[in-house]
């Protein structure tokens, strides 16, 4: 009958908000002792110059790895720290877990590529973005120029004037901005000119649309070509296919980044699997 399905649907409902607030729960009582004994994990992803095929960066995405629930991928975390204004003892961690592995490579003489990390909108409100990223490079003795960081693009909508004062005096330190998620949400085309920055993050989106919507190509194509004559790289995120690579050198996107090359990985486990499938790294300029 109509009550009972209604019943079900109410239940299966209730069940989603319980469990929802359970593992919110779990996420606000469990961070700090994750961050404590090292649950946090820092993964990386390789980022392609399209030009060479040559590996010219590593993106850092976190990972939650509980003894007992395994791996908490950060759509499980990430958005209740932020609502809980937790996110940036995470974005703290994430930083100085990249310049120990930046340290590491270079001491070990292995390849070294810039990384770019995520930093929450919200961290900029608690913490010195700025004053983070130059404290860990100073205590890790890692150039400015190897950290970029990645700010999602809805962040630019605060008319505050918080982000853009920081991101200006971070781009002054030498340290790259990048906009991520480019093209996911309320875009807007003037936040490209009313902002300095180095990077133009393609939403995945865009990749995923484009095999059924005949305005996809020529939408990134346009976007495309008004970033390289702004003087800003574009990058497109989630390359799955070769189709789709071939598609980015052909209207010149600069960088690509996704499954095609490599999922994120822990770092000595992505190096050797990139070694091993033959790819090289560009030489730091
Ligand atoms: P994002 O920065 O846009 O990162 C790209 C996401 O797409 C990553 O998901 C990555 O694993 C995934 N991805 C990469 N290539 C492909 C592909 O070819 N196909 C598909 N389907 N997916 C691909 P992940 O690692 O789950 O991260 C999700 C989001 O969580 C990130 O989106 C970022 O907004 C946030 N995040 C990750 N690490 C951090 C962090 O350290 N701090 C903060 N505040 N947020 C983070
Ligand atoms: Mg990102
Ligand atoms: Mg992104
Ligand atoms: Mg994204």
């Amino acid at each position: 009958s109509i009550k009972n399905r209604h019943d079900v649907n109410y239940c299966i409902y209730d069940d989603i908000i319980r469990d929802g607030l359970r593992r919110q729960q779990f996420v606000v009582d469990h961070i700090d002792e994750a961050i404590a004994n090292d649950y946090i994990k820092v993964f990386y992803q390789p980022i392609i110059r399209v030009e060479t095929g040559k590996i010219c960066g590593y993106e850092a995405l976190v990972r939650w790895i509980d003894p007992n629930d395994g791996m908490l991928p950060p759509s499980y975390f990430v958005e209740t720290l932020e609502k809980f204004h937790l996110i940036h003892f995470v974005d703290e961690f994430v930083v100085k877990k990249v310049c120990q592995d930046i340290r590491r490579l270079a001491d070990q003489g292995e390849e070294l590529v810039p990384v770019s990390i995520n930093v929450s909108r919200l961290d900029f409100e608690v913490c010195d973005v700025f004053k983070l990223l130059s404290d860990f490079c100073e205590i890790y003795q890692i150039p400015h120029n190897m950290l970029e960081v990645e700010i999602t693009e809805s962040a630019f909508n605060d008319n505050t004037g918080i982000i853009k004062d920081a991101t200006k005096k971070i781009r002054e330190a030498d340290f790259d901005v990048w906009i991520d998620d480019f093209g996911s949400g309320y875009s807007s085309l003037n936040t490209i000119a009313e902002y300095e920055f180095d990077v133009l993050k393609l939403d995945m989106v865009f990749l995923r649309g484009y095999e059924k919507n005949p305005k996809s190509k020529p939408l990134m194509k346009y976007i495309v070509s008004a970033t390289n004559a702004m003087g800003i790289l574009p990058l497109c995120e989630g390359v799955e296919t070769e189709e789709s690579y071939e598609f980015l050198k052909e209207i010149g996107c600069n960088m690509a980044q996704g499954y095609y090359f490599s999922k994120p990985m822990p770092l000595d486990a992505l190096i050797d699997s990139m070694y091993a499938k033959g790819y090289e790294w560009e030489e730091l300029g």
